[in-house]
Formats: structure tokens, C-alpha cells, sequence
């Protein structure tokens, strides 16, 4: 469910039959993502397959009928995972700038290091180039990745399943280890031309649109969060004592509250509009219309948070930076919200990113 609305669901019973397959929308998909918030544990959540949310729709989108037929039901069936392999030491931000190559040998791609990439490689002779990618969630026991290489055409993406040609090892993070956060590592490894994920010298437009989504995500996840925070600080200043009255009773903690509220209103209120326009667009109508609005609906939303993480931190005391105990809460999102904030694109880019779309698709001619 948490792939949104399509035929990958056809047959199933979901959530005990009280929504049809057929009927799944996205705004069902956001109350998953908003309700798992709930669990107050950032990284739990990312562990919770998030790398299959990100990594298995350029297959139900771009890969052949036979590819589907050969991987999805089992990732779906949660008997194998999948992660999403693009970022790189030297490639974050910019995807485009990625540097592992994939060589086409005969029917096969070789995905190795490229000379270039001199700091971090490691020369193995006849046995090709060590690269690394970094940070990729659930990399530690995903057993396929959908990895953005460069190859003579352009950037590629393509299906690369664990062989002994590719090692993880988990990346320490400020969250969670369950999230799986891994350093992976692709040695010479082979790999049929078949998997390939849509054109060659096409796999920018496979990421980009496949960005929407995810980031789409991370506003539900990072919304249900704030939500449960502004819950937590209501109850906390209604039974917190302090010279004599409830903090609810001091003028400066309402005014902090108000503000908590009117963020977490406003950011469902917008999601909810872009919520409702991805229900009525095809896939790649919304690759087209939706990039930019999501990319600014997601720099607020993640501003928002750490907004209100100061706030709740600063309402709750001490309880509010201690892990455990009645703040345990704010203190996970106040340590976890910048996630919000980085991964499926940084803040800054993503503001930029959606005005430049905003740009791109004025009149020419618009003159004041
Ligand atoms: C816990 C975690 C899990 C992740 N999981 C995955 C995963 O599963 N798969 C995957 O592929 N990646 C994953 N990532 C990587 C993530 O997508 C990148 O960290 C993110 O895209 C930002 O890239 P960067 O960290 O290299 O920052 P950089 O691109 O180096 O940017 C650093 C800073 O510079 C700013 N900046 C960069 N370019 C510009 C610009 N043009 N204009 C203005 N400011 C700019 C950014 O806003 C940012 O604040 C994960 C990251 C983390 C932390």
C-alpha cells in the first residue's frame, strides 16, 4: 500500500478488506504514512521497508514485463528487499553527477568504479574498481538495488542483485541501525542487460520522477510526526506544574503552542491539495505538474519540523533532550527531524527546484 494506488494490489485484502484494492488512493497511502509516525521512532520507520517505497516503483514503472514477473511478488511478499542505490561520495544533491560506470560486455552490464573517482577507489587489477555509494536505507539487508550508473549513453538505472561482487556495511547514523543505513560497495559486478530500468542514457528522467513520490512520503511521515509532537506538548503543559499553575497557563507557552498548531494545520491542509492532485493524474502527468509544487510543499514542511522541534524541545526542559522517559518523544523528533530535512533532497535545492519549474512554466510573454 505504502507503493500508492496500482495493479500491484489487485487481489489482495487490504487492511482486514476495508478499503478495495481498486479503490486505494493516495489518501489512504498518507494515513499509513502519517499513522506510522505515531511510533515516535524515526528510524524504526525508515526500517519499516522504506527502501522498497523508494527503490521497487522504477521496476513497476520502467522495468520489462518479464523483469516484474521475476522480482516484484517477492519483494512484495516481503521474502526479499530492495534498496535505492544513488547517492555517492562525490553525488548527492546532484544525482546527475554520479560516478560508478556500468560497461556493456556482450548481453551484460559490468558495474564498477570509474577512474575518476580516484579518492575513494580501491584498483583490484583484473578484478575492476571498488565504488561506494552512501547512505542507502536498507541497504544493510536488501537483497536487490535500483542503482544509477553512468554508461556511454548517460546515466542508466539498473537492477543489481546481491552477488559476491557487492558488499555492505552498515553507516552509523544519528537515528536508527534498524533503518539498515548501508555503505555499499559494487565490485566489477555483472548483471544482465535485461535489467536495465527504462531507456538507456534515460535513467535521470527514471529517478527524477520516482523523487515525487518519496518525497511525497517523507511529508506524510514528517507531518504525522509534528502532529504527535503538538499532542505530546498540549498534554505536557496541561499537567506540568511550574510556580504554582500549569505551564498551559503562561502567555508565552500558548503563544509557542499557537504557532505548532497553525504549522501543522497549514502543512496538512497543502499536502492534502497535493494529495488530492495525485489522485487525478497519470504517472507521468504528475513527473510533469507536481515536481516543483512537491519539492515546496517539502522545504516547508521539513522547516516546519524543525521548528517545532525547537519549540516542543523548549516547552518540555530537560525531559525534552533525554532519551526515555515522558519527553522521549520530542527528543527522538528533535534528533531525527533533520533527517526530514536531507534525505529525498535537501531543503535548499528543493526551494530552488520549485521555483525554477514555476519558472519554466510561465508565458514566455508574462510581462506585469
Ligand atoms: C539517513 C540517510 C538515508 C539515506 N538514504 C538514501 C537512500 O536510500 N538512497 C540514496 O540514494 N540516498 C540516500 N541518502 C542520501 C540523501 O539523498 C542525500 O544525503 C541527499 O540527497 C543530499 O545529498 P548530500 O548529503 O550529498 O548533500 P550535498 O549535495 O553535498 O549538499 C550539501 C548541502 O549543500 C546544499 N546544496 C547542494 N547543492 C545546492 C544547490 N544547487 N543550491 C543550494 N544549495 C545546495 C544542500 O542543500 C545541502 O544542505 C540518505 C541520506 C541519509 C542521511
Amino acid at each position: 500500500m505504502r507503493l500508492g494506488p496500482g495493479k500491484h494490489l489487485k487481489g489482495l485484502t487490504l487492511m482486514g478488506g476495508i478499503v478495495k484494492p481498486e479503490e486505494f488512493d493516495y489518501f489512504h497511502e498518507l494515513i499509513l504514512n502519517t499513522e506510522l509516525a505515531h511510533f515516535g521512532t524515526r528510524g524504526f520507520v525508515d526500517g519499516l521497508l522504506n527502501g522498497g517505497v523508494i527503490a521497487l516503483p522504477p521496476i513497476l514503472n520502467y522495468g520489462t514485463p518479464e523483469l516484474q514477473t521475476q522480482y516484484v511478488s517477492d519483494i512484495l511478499a516481503g521474502k526479499k528487499y530492495i534498496a535505492l542505490a544513488i547517492t555517492e561520495a562525490f553525488a548527492g544533491s546532484d544525482v546527475a553527477g554520479v560516478q560508478t560506470t556500468a560497461a556493456r560486455e556482450g548481453n551484460e552490464w559490468v558495474i564498477t568504479g570509474t577512474k575518476k573517482f580516484v579518492q575513494f577507489s580501491i584498483d583490484f587489477g583484473d578484478h575492476g574498481m571498488l565504488t561506494s555509494h552512501r547512505w542507502i536505507t536498507n541497504g544493510t539487508f536488501a537483497d536487490y538495488f535500483t542503482t544509477l550508473c553512468q554508461t556511454d549513453s548517460g546515466p542508466t538505472v539498473i537492477l543489481v542483485p546481491r552477488s559476491s561482487t557487492v558488499s555492505t556495511k552498515p553507516v552509523k547514523t544519528s537515528y536508527s541501525a534498524t533503518a539498515g543505513t548501508a555503505y555499499v560497495t559494487f565490485s566489477a559486478t555483472r548483471v544482465p542487460v535485461s535489467h536495465t530500468l527504462g531507456e538507456v542514457g534515460q535513467g535521470l528522467r527514471v529517478i527524477l520522477s520516482n523523487f515525487n513520490h518519496e518525497r511525497w512520503m517523507v511529508v506524510g511521515t514528517s507531518l504525522g510526526a509534528q502532529r504527535l509532537v503538538v499532542e505530546e506538548c498540549l498534554k505536557w503543559t496541561n499537567q506540568r506544574m511550574a510556580f504554582g499553575k500549569p505551564l498551559s497557563a503562561q502567555p508565552v507557552i500558548r503563544a509557542r503552542l499557537a504557532l505548532m498548531i497553525e504549522r501543522v494545520e497549514a502543512c496538512q491542509s497543502w499536502v492534502e491539495n497535493v494529495t488530492h492532485q495525485m489522485n487525478h493524474m497519470t504517472y507521468a502527468e504528475q513527473s510533469d505538474k507536481l515536481a516543483g509544487p512537491i519539492a515546496l510543499l517539502k522545504q516547508f514542511v521539513s522547516r516546519s519540523g524543525r521548528e517545532t522541534a525547537e519549540d516542543a524541545a523548549q516547552i518540555f526542559g530537560g525531559r525534552g533532550i533525554t532519551v526515555g522517559g515522558m519527553g522521549k518523544v520530542i527528543e527522538n523528533f528533535h534528533r531525527t527531524s533533520p533527517f526530514d530535512a536531507i534525505l529525498a533532497g535537501a531543503e535548499d535545492v528543493l526551494g530552488d527546484l520549485g521555483v525554477r519549474q514555476a519558472i519554466r512554466k510561465m508565458p514566455k510573454n508574462a510581462r506585469l
